[in-house]
């Protein structure tokens, strides 16, 4: 759920077919004679195509690349579609997405519409209805609301992942910003140490080591987001973890 304030500034929303570069295509998709054919396809009409046949590869390109629409697998190897649509979905990243369902059922559909799909195509499909689905969703781009969080002078865009605190531009490493966009997301909520390990070190066990290493990045957090500013945001609850919350709420 989210909890931040949200601005929406469609000035900063990118139009895909207003763009004159190509639009960016993350292919995800473990059937190898599919995926070629998708990515030479896609190539073929001037689309910039990344391939990756796994769903943990998937995930990975996504945390360190950007891209305009993601065409998805529903059916993967070990970590399948959903839970890479969901654990985008929940870092906050709009990219539109186009799921692959192997059947036409409808449990696959609404599972894949749940977790935060733009659409689906059932295979087998023909090209052209695949290529203008992709028109169609990257045309309609994604709804401006949750593309950036705001709390106080705090301002994060999900979307291009730049952070502002009070107009001035926050400089943060990737796993700073995981925590920043975890703690907004449930702004004025308390958010354990435990939760913190799982949903953003992904580590199923707590262990001193890495409460040590959650501190760390919490407390340079702090001093980038909260140190120059009569305001502080983020608040440790001794013994429960920590809160991101404005002056004057509880
Ligand atoms: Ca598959």
């Amino acid at each position: 759920m989210q909890t931040g304030v949200a601005v929406p500034d469609p000035g900063e929303r990118r139009s895909a077919a207003a763009s004159s570069r190509p639009l960016r295509v993350l292919v995800v998709e473990d059937e190898r004679k599919v995926a070629e054919a998708l990515r030479q396809g896609l190539a073929g009409e001037g689309y910039d195509v990344v391939v990756e046949t796994s769903g943990e590869a998937a995930f990975f390109r996504l945390t360190t690349d950007r891209f305009d629409l993601i065409l998805l697998d529903l059916r993967l190897p070990g970590r399948d579609g959903i839970e890479i649509l969901s654990a985008v979905r929940r870092r906050g990243l709009q990219t539109p997405v186009v799921v692959l369902t192997a059947r036409d059922t409808l449990e696959d559909r609404v599972v894949g519409l749940d977790a935060g799909a733009d659409d689906y195509v059932v295979k087998p499909f023909a090209f052209a209805e695949l290529l203008a689905r992709i028109r169609a969703v990257a045309r309609r781009g994604r709804p401006a609301e949750a593309e950036r969080l705001t709390v106080d002078t705090l301002v994060i865009d999900c979307t291009t992942r730049r952070v502002t605190r009070a107009g001035g531009a926050v400089d943060l490493t990737a796993k700073e910003f995981e925590l920043l966009l975890h703690l907004t997301r449930h702004a004025r909520q308390v958010v354990s140490r435990d939760t913190l390990a799982r949903e953003v070190w992904r580590e199923t066990a707590r262990s001193t080591t890495l409460d040590n290493v959650i501190d760390v990045h919490v407390s340079r957090l702090r001093r980038k987001i909260d140190a120059a500013h009569p305001v502080r945001l983020i608040h440790t609850v001794r013994g429960v973890g920590f809160v991101l919350r404005e002056a004057g709420s509880s």
